[in-house]
């Protein structure tokens, strides 16, 4: 669960973030975080990870209570918690195995249940043929399939995803959030940062939307599979157009 109680958060002082948010997310929610470029969203993410720290208010990530964490549990309290990039950040000189099974490494693992692990995980994100390939020899829809499973090794509560799709083909990015849907049907937790705003009315679902420091919106949106369709068209000679999701603008309200 996260919830954030009257939230105010600063770089210098006099220059708020973000003003007075309150926001509740429960277990086994998926919610959409929505806003332009500057409005909040990374320093929400960077609150929850606790990279920084609230100037005001209380948040509670996975009945860990933030504001009195101290240093020694953060690691612990991390381990909660999985991340995906939208540059997926795996680790170039390993093969997809050993990006993965590195997580589990670090957090000092046993052997044998790395070797199950890392399959397995693998194997939920379709890729257990590409366990030994390294990143460069796999197109950005894999490497972040890759980064999802590596989110997924210790068996996380939560996952934030930002920007997931940034770096992906615009018809693998409806692939990775099916994928991250269907993660969230098992029981995670997941909070994804956006801004195609067309892929969110696609799936639907809640929505945060931020709006310099403020929450402005955050309610249910249906989902709508018509808009995929009018992203993608399928010429004569089957090769396949896409137009620009981004140029589409969606008023939540
Ligand atoms: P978003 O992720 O929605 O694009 P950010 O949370 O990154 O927005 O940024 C919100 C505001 O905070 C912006 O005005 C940005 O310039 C400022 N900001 C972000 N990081 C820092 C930092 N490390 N130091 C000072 N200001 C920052």
């Amino acid at each position: 669960m996260v919830e954030l109680f009257n939230v105010t958060a600063s770089y210098q002082k006099g220059t708020d973030i973000l003003k007075d948010v309150t926001l509740r997310i429960d277990d086994g929610e998926f919610a959409f975080v929505v806003g332009s470029s500057g409005a909040g969203k990374s320093t929400l993410i960077k609150l929850l990870l606790k990279e920084i720290d609230a100037d005001s208010g209380s948040i509670i990530v996975n009945e860990y209570n933030l504001n009195r964490l101290r240093p020694k549990k953060v690691p612990q309290f991390r381990r909660t918690i999985g991340v995906v990039f939208q540059d997926f950040r795996l680790i170039p000189n390993m093969t997809v195995y050993d990006n993965v099974a590195f997580v589990l490494r670090v957090t000092n693992r046993p052997n044998k249940y790395i070797k199950q692990r890392v399959p397995y995980v693998l194997d939920l994100v379709g890729l257990m043929d590409k366990i030994k390939s390294y990143p460069n020899e796999l197109s950005g829809g894999e490497q972040q399939r890759v980064a999802i499973a590596r989110a997924l090794a210790n068996d996380p509560k939560l996952i934030i995803a930002d920007e997931p799709t940034g770096n992906v083909d615009p018809n693998m990015s409806y692939e990775i959030v099916e994928m991250l849907k269907n993660i969230n049907r098992c029981g995670t937790t997941i909070l994804m940062v956006t801004h195609e705003h067309d892929m969110v009315r696609y799936f639907g679902g809640r929505v945060i939307n931020i709006d310099d420091g403020i929450i402005v919106f955050d309610d249910y949106v249906e989902a709508n599979s018509d808009v995929q369709k009018s992203k993608i068209s399928i010429n004569n000679d089957n090769s396949i157009e896409f137009t620009n999701a981004f140029e589409v603008q969606y008023d939540f309200k």
